[in-house]
């Protein structure tokens, strides 16, 4: 069994005994409408939590009335206050939540081949996105180290799967970009299947960041890309880029780009993911993500 089902059943069994009561809340794994995740295992469904974000100021400023959450293991929906929820996100921080900074990142290696990915099975969090989607900056502004995005884009890697060594415990991936405006559909074919092997036989990967450029209005192929990992059950968290683009004139655009991706998810899934916005120009998400990231991986670990 994948370790990523053994920590879907492992996370649903921790609500058992059921039928009564029902969980408070099921974390990390997204149930996409078509899957059969419930039904095989005949567990209960998720509760999803809606509470109004009234005292976030950046989702203030993203005029989200109210915002499906994100609860991680631990935490009790009931017990859920505003000062739990990481700013400009839906994310609940809790009890596994730890040291997050970034100390250290040394370049391992690329791989043609998820067969060929480093096999000490440390925790891994895949960066997928469309090509320009800001990737190499996110990277950048997270390792605050130029080098690391600069070795994902020399040419001949590009199209291979980079694995850095953070803290020498855990993987950042580089997967290829996805959707050059100019690929043939040949060249997105070829695209699938390569990347499409990493994720389905990735045992070690706690989840994909998939980023979404919310400076542009929802693009098909992202959403393509979201429910094809939905429907594979592969955790993803929708990291937002760009999002300093906000102008006070133009503040709605963004708001609404944000919204209607969101409002697009939501008619697939029954939870809604966890998503955060970024921008790699001011820093704003940065440190939220890296503690995001850090309770994913803690929870993994144990
Ligand atoms: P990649 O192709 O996905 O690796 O994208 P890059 O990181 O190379 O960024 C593509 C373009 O978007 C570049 O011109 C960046 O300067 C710009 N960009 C990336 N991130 C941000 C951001 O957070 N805010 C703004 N305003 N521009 C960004």
């Amino acid at each position: 069994m994948l370790l990523r089902n053994r920590l879907l059943f492992r996370n649903l069994t921790s609500f058992l005994p059921s039928p009564s009561p029902p969980p408070k809340s099921v974390s990390f794994i997204l149930s996409f409408n078509k899957t059969i995740a419930y039904s095989t295992h005949k567990l209960p469904k998720p509760q999803v939590v809606a509470i109004r974000a009234t005292k976030q100021p950046i989702l203030e400023g993203a005029r989200f009335a109210k915002t499906v959450l994100f609860v991680p293991p631990g935490v009790d929906s009931e017990d859920v206050t505003d000062e739990m929820i990481l700013p400009g996100s839906n994310i609940v921080l809790g009890p596994y939540a730890s040291h997050s900074q970034i100390k250290e990142v040394e370049f391992v290696k690329s791989s043609g081949r998820a067969k060929d990915c480093p096999k000490d099975n440390r925790p891994e969090f895949a960066i997928l996105g469309r090509s320009n989607v800001g990737k190499s900056s996110l990277i950048n502004a997270l390792v605050r180290k130029k080098e690391v995005a600069l070795t994902s884009k020399k040419p001949g890697k590009t199209q291979l799967i980079n694995h850095f060594l953070v803290n020498k415990s855990w993987y950042i991936v580089d997967l290829p970009g996805y959707g050059f405006a100019k690929a043939s559909d040949t060249a997105r074919t070829d695209w699938s299947s390569f990347t499409k092997g990493y994720f389905l036989n990735r045992e070690s990967l706690v989840a994909v960041l998939l980023l979404i450029d919310a400076s542009v209005p929802p693009q098909k192929i992202d959403l393509d890309c979201a429910n094809w990992l939905g429907r594979n059950n592969i955790p993803m968290t929708f990291v937002f880029t760009k999002c300093d683009k906000m102008k006070a004139s133009k503040g709605k655009r963004l708001d609404e780009n944000i919204r209607d991706f969101q409002e697009l998810i939501r008619e697939n899934y029954k939870q809604h993911p966890p998503w955060i916005m970024t921008s790699s120009v001011t820093g704003l998400g940065r440190d939220e993500l890296l503690l995001h990231l850090s309770q994913l991986r803690n929870y993994w670990d144990q």
